[in-house]
């Protein structure tokens, strides 16, 4: 039976380190703002919304919101935007996703100031994701990154499927993982919905990561896995009250050797990561620091060479 990848404790010790450093802020006179715009009604968003500000009040992180309609003109949310990258007491800025189909997300994301794009979906961080000098890295990806540090994942010379390549999960977690550094050198697929035989190369894969979010059309069952592959389960579906994933847990749970549960995996530590860049928004542009040690003192290994630190980093995981 698999082990369960501490998504909640991996969180909370993440959630510990940035209240420290919104109290440093404080204390030297800077109050960290996140400003989060929703456009629309949808209520899986209004959800997510909502826990993410419920998450700035935990740490001390203030935070402002403005809900714009669904029908809203593109020209306002430019402006909107522009209004909070001029405004000083700002440092964070979150536009969620989806945006209605009249809305061009990628201008909108672009116009995000790079210093505030907590998100790290604007071109600047995305393109510095690959060169190795992104401010911000993607909350999601950045989140399982750190799920693998906190376990002792290896990574090099292993083959890991991803079953999504949006901007917010695949893209940016591909870019991550086949990068020459410590938590890199894996050899990645990137699976979508013209990907023929994804059962095929989910079973030959030793990490498997999947982020689908519509269980009417994809399930990953226990015959799609090998045994002993670890298992990142990023969708979520809500049913009334309950949140499920993309993974048939116990089918998979039986052969994985670690899992992450939904809810309390990859959720709560995306969240933490969005604080994270929030107060990594607010200190001043130094030089970038190199990434932190993981929660986990010890750092089980699961197997696999880990290589030191050459390439990319993340200055959102570092402490001041
Ligand atoms: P998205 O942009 O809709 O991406 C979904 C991906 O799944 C796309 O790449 C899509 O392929 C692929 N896909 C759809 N049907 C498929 C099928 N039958 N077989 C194989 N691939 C298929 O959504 P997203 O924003 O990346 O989010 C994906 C899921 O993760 C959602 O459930 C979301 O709620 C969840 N999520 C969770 C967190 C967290 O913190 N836990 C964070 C972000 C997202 P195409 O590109 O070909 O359409």
């Amino acid at each position: 039976m698999a082990e369960l990848i501490k998504g909640s404790l991996v969180a909370s010790h993440l959630r510990h380190q940035v209240r420290k450093d919104v109290a440093a802020l404080r204390a030297g006179g800077v109050e960290p703002c996140l400003a989060v715009c929703l456009v629309g009604d949808d209520p899986a968003s209004q959800i997510y919304v909502q826990r993410k500000q419920q998450a700035c009040a935990v740490v001390g992180i203030k935070s402002v919101r403005v809900d714009l309609p669904a029908g809203v003109a593109q020209a306002e949310l430019d402006q909107l935007i522009c209004r909070w990258n001029a405004n000083p007491a700002i440092h964070g800025i979150l536009v969620q996703l989806p945006l209605p189909a009249q809305i061009d997300r990628f201008a909108v994301l672009d116009g995000i100031d790079p210093g505030k794009d907590v998100d790290g979906t604007g071109s600047v961080n995305m393109g510095g994701l690959i060169h190795g000098s992104a401010r911000f890295w993607p909350c999601t990806p950045a989140a399982i990154i750190e799920l693998f540090k906190y376990h002792g994942v290896a990574t090099c010379g292993k083959h890991v499927v991803i079953v999504n390549r949006s901007i917010v999960v695949g893209l940016p977690l591909a870019a991550l993982l086949v990068q020459d550094h410590e938590f890199g050198n894996a050899t990645v697929t990137l699976c979508h919905e013209h990907t023929r035989e994804i059962e095929r190369i989910c079973r030959g894969s030793d990490i498997v990561v999947v982020a689908v979010g519509k269980p009417e059309q994809f399930t990953l069952r226990g015959s799609m896995v090998k045994r002993g592959a670890v298992v990142v389960d990023v969708g979520i579906t809500r049913n009334g009250r309950r949140l499920t994933g993309d993974v048939a847990f116990d089918e998979v749970a039986a052969k994985a050797s670690l899992i992450t549960p939904v809810p309390g995996g990859v959720g709560p530590c995306t969240i933490a990561m969005l604080l994270k860049n929030t107060v990594q928004a607010a200190r001043p542009v130094g030089p970038h620091p190199l990434l932190s040690p993981s929660p986990n003192p010890g750092g089980r290994r699961r197997s696999g060479v880990v290589r030191s630190v050459a390439g990319p980093v993340n200055p959102a995981a570092a402490s001041p």
